[in-house]
């Protein structure tokens, strides 16, 4: 075989990669877009696949040696519209931010007015911020949550829709702890005559396994990632009726991507298949009740939830009335030392800045796959909370951390042998 031998073999990088693991799995993983995919989407995803190059779509390549390409992508493309009930899907998007500008390339055209929720208040980066490709090519326009209760307003939005008549509303959030409904973006799209966009990225696992609305009956295009919350691979996915699909496929490749991942198409078939599978609803519905259990356990705790809670796997967590000193920023370094990893987030109206925060923004995807219940949820909050108020003493932080891989050691994730 033409490889290097054992001897010669790039110790230096599966080293770090062991590492990582070791880091991943003796560590509480609270980032609420992460998750830990199968060792079957790992196995697609690591498979010969990489090697082929298939421009074009199924029984549509340019080059010749597709016909199992095909077969695996095809397979792809009718899971996923059975798992979300879609006319017509494109498993090909490199990632969430690859789909989402594919549909804007193709349902609308550069300077054209578009509505979305704002980055500071829980939307993406690509729903028009200003250092984004969306927000330096298109026209966004961004509404903001209540400052009453931290929840969207559609009467806000109705009014913001008519004043600047949109050619199309994205839906969809980041970092928005609530339940989203469908029904009332259609019927704001539908009075100024735009399109619909939902961006599932977050919850298109909570989606598929029936923990939340599913949008794509009102929507015209549906763009999610597989690896948040659906478990999969890294990657995106757009979803439309088939009065766009052409549009969209063809925005897609030849578009904006070149040749497809066919090595992440065929983990995203894999993923498709699992989240098919009845045991998923049980982990939506798990995945929901851990947020609301560990919500709940961090208030007591003292923290303030923005929004007062969580409907979904994520939760945003005001730290000042915790303790006032304390930043996102700093709350992010010090749990990472105590093997709970997680981000700073800025809360509504948050007067520091996005790299300073007052928040941080916790999720239950991974653990909720380890196989942790409610009753695991308070002894998060309370690792969080100790952590948090021993920070400048090393000996409590070193505590916690050992306490964390004890808890992580009963709720092994994937062999050790791996
Ligand atoms: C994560 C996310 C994306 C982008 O996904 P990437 O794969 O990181 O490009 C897009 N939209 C929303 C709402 C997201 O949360």
């Amino acid at each position: 075989m033409p490889w290097p031998s054992q001897k010669s073999r790039d110790t230096e990088v599966f080293d770090l990669i062991e590492k990582e693991r070791v880091r991943q799995t003796t560590g509480l993983q609270l980032i609420a877009s992460e998750n830990f995919t199968s060792p079957d989407v790992m196995e697609a995803t690591g498979s010969v696949l990489t090697n082929k190059y298939a421009e074009g779509y199924p029984h549509k390549r340019y080059y010749g040696g597709n016909a199992v390409v095909d077969e695996i992508e095809a397979l792809a493309i009718e899971r996923v519209k059975k798992l979300f009930g879609a006319d017509h899907a494109n498993v090909q998007p490199h990632s969430g931010a690859s789909a989402n500008m594919a549909v804007y390339l193709g349902l609308i055209k550069p300077g054209d007015t578009v509505l979305g929720l704002s980055l500071d208040h829980g939307g993406h980066l690509t729903h028009g911020s200003p250092v984004n490709a969306s927000g330096i090519l298109y026209d966004f326009q961004s509404f903001r949550v209540s400052d009453t209760d931290e929840r969207l307003d559609f009467d806000q939005i109705r009014d913001l829709a008519k004043k600047v008549k949109p050619k199309l509303i994205v839906a969809g959030t980041t970092s928005y702890p609530r339940r989203l409904e469908p029904q009332p973006f259609r019927a704001i799209a539908d009075e100024v005559g735009a399109l619909m966009m939902f961006d599932i990225a977050h919850i298109a696992g909570l989606v598929a396994g029936g923990a939340h609305p599913n949008p794509v009956p009102y929507a015209d295009v549906v763009t999610f990632t597989t690896h948040k919350t659906l478990r999969g691979p890294r990657g995106g996915c757009i979803l439309t009726t088939s009065a766009h699909a052409a549009a969209i496929d063809k925005a897609v490749f030849p578009g904006s991507q070149g040749g497809p991942l066919e090595h992440a198409v065929a983990g995203k078939a894999v993923a498709f298949h699992e989240a098919l599978q009845p045991s998923f609803k049980d982990y939506a519905q798990q995945i929901v009740k851990n947020a609301a259990a560990l919500a709940e356990a961090l208030s007591k705790q003292g923290f303030r939830l923005v929004s007062g809670g969580t409907d979904t796997h994520m939760m945003v967590v005001d730290l000042r009335p915790f303790d006032s000193e304390l930043t996102g920023k700093e709350a992010q370094l010090v749990l990472d030392e105590a093997g709970i990893t997680l981000n700073k987030n800025n809360i509504p109206n948050d007067p520091r800045s996005p790299f300073v925060t007052s928040g941080v923004r916790i999720g239950t995807p991974s653990v909720t796959t380890q196989g942790m219940k409610e009753a695991e949820m308070p002894l998060i909050a309370e690792y969080i909370a100790t952590t948090l108020r021993g920070r400048n003493d090393p000996s409590v932080v070193k505590s916690v951390r050992a306490r964390v891989a004890e808890l992580c050691a009963k709720f092994p994730v994937y062999p050790t042998s791996a």
